[in-house]
């Protein structure tokens, strides 16, 4: 999606890690209008698909997730980073491993909200290593919901989590695929 990589060339900072800062319009403060064309591509690309819910996690997912849902006329539902337990058995967790923070973290989600007639599209900023994805991924499988699609806005192409998708079968769309980064450069894959 040009529009998207014109405002990461444009607005984007690499910092040590392999850390895309996009804080300006993606991470902190929120660029409406470009985030409604990030949703119109999700509609253009998975629009057709019969999509009933979008799906994902707190906290940069939701305004991406709601922008989206916008286009399909479908709830959001996303996961909770939370810190208890599965005590009651009414939500869905699973452990992920954060890429930003190094840690391992819980999500839940009720199961109240996931019923296996929903054909779900997981929608994120970034794609990693893929462990917030496969978090989700778990929730869905235990909840019985068909996986539609899987949205990005940001693939980092040079770690493993899209090509692991992709060979897994998902119908995977990055809207913007860094192939490489640094101080000093940073290139797209053509697609
Ligand atoms: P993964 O689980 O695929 O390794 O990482 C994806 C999650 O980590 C995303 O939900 C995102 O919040 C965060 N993340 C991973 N890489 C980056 C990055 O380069 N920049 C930012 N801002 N977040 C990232």
């Amino acid at each position: 999606m040009k529009l998207l990589e014109e405002r990461i060339l444009r607005e984007g900072q690499v910092r040590p890690g392999n850390v895309l800062k996009v804080d300006c319009f993606l991470n902190h403060q929120l660029d409406v209008e470009l985030l409604d064309q990030i949703g119109q591509e999700f509609y253009r690309i998975f629009g057709q698909d019969g999509i009933t819910k979008i799906l994902t996690i707190e906290a940069s997912g939701i305004a991406i997730a709601c922008m989206t849902a916008r286009h399909f006329g479908v709830p959001v539902v996303f996961a909770k980073k939370a810190k208890s337990k599965n005590i009651d058995g009414e939500v869905y967790t699973s452990v992920v491993h954060s890429y930003t923070y190094g840690k391992d973290y819980n999500i839940t989600l009720a199961k109240k909200f996931l019923s296996p007639r929903d054909k779900v599209l997981i929608v994120d900023d970034f794609l990693a290593n893929g462990k917030a994805m496969r978090g989700l991924l778990d929730v869905c499988n235990q909840a019985g919901v068909t996986v539609g699609g899987i949205g990005i806005c940001i693939e980092k192409g040079f770690q493993p989590g899209g090509a692991e998708l992709r060979a897994a079968g998902y119908k995977l769309a990055s809207l913007a695929i860094v192939d490489h980064m640094d101080d000093t450069s940073l290139t797209f894959r053509q697609q």
